[in-house]
């Protein structure tokens, strides 16, 4: 299966997680939080063929981060993926949006000049920012919002601009992430564990538990397990082939 963002390398063993996915069998993204963090990263997946890893700069952190986007820069060439970037106007962050934005806006543009990439973002209480912010970029590439949490309005204008979709276990908790996921369309879903940020009953979420996610999306579309794997095949396989 495919766990399109998960933080393999905050994980207390790494190595553990990688062999984890690599038995099963799951394509994983593994996205980075700081650019400095990238190289060390990429090199725990090395001779994995189903790992890519992205390089990143979490927006909870950019504030103190901007002397990285030199680092970023310098990188960018390695990768296809960039991720987890994006804004966050939680109220204890929203004092450092400014700094947030700056790294966005940098990132969006380094990855214009450079082709274009696959994006895996995070727009948590900054739903139209991103958005505004995105559109300013459309050579940047492809969009992946993870766990959206925005409104159905916000939704649909991200569906309109083309975005892709990240589902995860914490926005199938509840009713309105649920009927978020049934406005997205089918072919523009991937999923996620979010580990080890998320929980699954006390523990962090694994890449192996989006077999739980891909149920869960089955009941969601009325579709078969069979049917709900070949569309979730099918949409890994398109974005990939996005690739620049
Ligand atoms: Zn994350």
């Amino acid at each position: 299966m495919i766990d399109f963002h998960c933080h393999i390398d905050l994980y207390p063993e790494p190595k553990k997680i990688i062999e984890l996915s690599d038995k099963f069998g799951i394509y994983v993204l593994s996205v980075t939080t700081t650019p400095k963090a990238w190289t060390k990263t990429n090199a725990l997946s090395k001779g994995k063929n189903r790992i890519r890893t992205a390089l990143g700069l979490h927006p909870q952190i950019a504030h103190e981060r901007l002397n990285e986007l030199a680092l970023f820069d310098l990188l960018i060439s390695e990768t296809k993926y960039v991720g987890e970037v994006g804004l966050d106007g939680s109220p204890e962050l929203k004092q450092h949006l400014p700094a947030q934005l700056q790294a966005f806006e940098h990132i969006l543009n380094s990855s214009s000049r450079t082709g274009g990439k696959i994006f895996s973002i995070h727009s948590r209480k900054a739903e139209d920012l991103v958005l505004d912010t995105l559109a300013r970029f459309p050579d940047a590439g492809v969009p992946v919002l993870h766990w959206f949490s925005g409104t159905k309005k916000q939704l649909q204008r991200a569906i309109d601009m083309g975005c892709w979709f990240s589902v995860g276990p914490a926005m199938l908790r509840s009713m309105s992430g649920k009927s978020l996921v049934q406005q997205m369309p089918k072919d523009r879903v991937l999923m996620e564990s979010d580990g080890p940020f998320v929980k699954i009953s006390n523990r962090a979420a694994l890449p192996t538990d989006t077999e739980l996610i891909k149920k869960e999306l089955a009941l969601i579309w009325a579709l078969t397990a069979k049917e709900t794997e070949q569309i979730l095949l099918n949409s890994f396989s398109t974005i990939c082939k996005l690739g620049y």
